[in-house]
């Protein structure tokens, strides 16, 4: 029976000796790999203790070393005092001294209870059980040898379990990281799009605001240009129509507003008279002062004749010395008392040096307009009444009459 239950414990250690060499190969893993283990860990391990174990946490200092440094002491946790005990118990296995491995191997037991469940299921720390596994299996104690196993294997569960929970933990947080990651890159694409979006909008902004600006410059210089042009239009309407050197309106002027008038003074049958004057020998003038007096004397004339007709009347200077004004609603009399008027005023006025001692006279025809009568014709008669005056001596003012038309066609005949 004894050997029966020998056998079996020899079978089984076999296979838990071949499960734990294949484990034992996975499982070169350092405390100090595993950060997320470590966290765990109940005691921090100082350099030069760990340093006795390599990196597949095989103990490669020796006894005396350890021993050396069981003796100084100086401040050592309990994790530390159970790896120097595992060292010391390594060291005397391999020296075949198999009691003092066990003892070694109860002192870091004692240890291991105040070390955490996570950190003494580490491969650094838990080897203490398969090494005296196999010491025990030197010894033939098979039971002792299977039950360091089993305990080996529990803290492997306990380790493997660990490690995957680690392992998941790194990759959920992993994964909240990099979704993290994502979506505070998503944001940021995002905003930068808004951003563009915005730059964009403003962009269009300031081409609509700049285009308004062009687009308003545009018909600004359109309206200065027309408003320029209406400007010039009518100061060369005033130049054709009037008269540079006394400021009246010329012939055009006459034949445009007279012709209306005319019409106008038919249509309402209204009286409508034309008064016509002639400087008396104003060549003299000009050949004794000079052209520059009789334009003065001209100005002066004028401003005498304005001063003499209505508002309403048309005042024009005809040519040369000679003016006509169209009387709209006047009669041949007030015609007449408007060209007395006007000749009085000329006669008295008395020019400055030098032409002081010379009195300014004009011979004046008046014509008052008919029914069946143009313009043309009223002028005509007043122009009759006027070479009339001329013949008759000069400063008088003559009323047109049939009989004036008569020597006037008789003169022609005889010319
Ligand atoms: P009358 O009419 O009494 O027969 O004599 P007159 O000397 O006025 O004769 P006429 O009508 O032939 O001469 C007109 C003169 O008026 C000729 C010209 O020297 C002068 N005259 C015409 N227009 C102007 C003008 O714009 N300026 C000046 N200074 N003289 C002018
Ligand atoms: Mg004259
Ligand atoms: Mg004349």
């Amino acid at each position: 029976m004894r050997y029966l239950t020998g056998i079996v414990m020899l079978v089984l250690l076999t296979i838990s000796t071949f499960l734990s060499a294949n484990t034992f190969t996975n499982l070169n893993v350092k405390a100090s790999k595993h950060p997320l283990l470590d966290s765990t860990v109940t005691f921090v391990l100082r350099d030069d203790i760990t340093a006795l174990f390599d990196a597949d946490n095989r103990f490669v200092g020796d006894l005396p070393q350890v021993n050396a440094m069981m003796t100084q002491n100086s401040g050592l946790n309990d994790a530390e005092w159970y790896l120097l005990y595992l060292g010391q118990a390594i060291s005397y296995q391999a020296n075949g001294q198999s009691d003092l491995a066990h003892q070694a191997y109860e002192k870091a037991t004692d240890y291991e209870a105040n070390i955490s469940e996570s950190q003494s299921a580490l491969p650094l720390f838990n080897q203490r059980y398969l090494l005296q596994s196999e010491l025990y299996e030197q010894q033939e104690q098979f039971q002792l040898a299977y039950d360091q196993r089993d305990e080996y294997f529990d803290r492997m569960i306990i380790y493997y379990k660990g490690l995957n929970k680690a392992r998941v933990e790194e990759l959920k947080l992993k994964y909240r990281t990099e979704t993290k990651q994502n979506n505070n890159e998503l944001l940021k694409n995002q905003n930068a799009l808004k951003e563009l979006q915005l730059q964009k909008l403003a962009q269009r902004k300031q081409q609509r605001f700049y285009l308004t600006i062009v687009i308003s410059l545009i018909i600004l210089v359109f309206i200065v240009l027309i408003v320029r042009q209406v400007q010039v239009r009518k100061k060369l309407k005033v130049y054709a129509e009037t008269d540079p050197l006394t400021g009246l309106s010329n012939r055009k002027v006459l034949f445009e507003k007279g012709a209306r008038a005319v019409e106008i003074a038919k249509q309402e049958q209204k009286p409508l008279s034309v008064m016509l004057f002639d400087l008396d020998h104003f060549k003299m003038i000009n050949d004794e002062y000079g052209h520059q007096l009789g334009d003065d004397a001209l100005k002066v004339i004028t401003k005498l004749a304005q001063e003499t007709v209505r508002s309403r009347d048309l005042l024009i200077r005809f040519g040369g010395e000679e003016f006509i004004a169209v009387l709209p609603d006047a009669t041949i009399e007030q015609a007449k008392a408007m060209a007395e008027r006007l000749r009085e005023k000329l006669a008295q006025y008395t020019p400055q040096a030098p032409l002081k001692n010379n009195s300014i006279t004009a011979s004046i025809g008046v014509a008052t307009l008919k029914a069946d009568m143009t313009l043309d014709q009223l002028i005509h008669h007043a122009d009759i009444a006027m070479y009339e005056a001329k013949l008759s001596g000069r400063n008088q003012v003559l009323i047109f009459n049939s009989e004036m038309q008569d020597k006037s066609i008789n003169c022609r005949r005889n010319n």
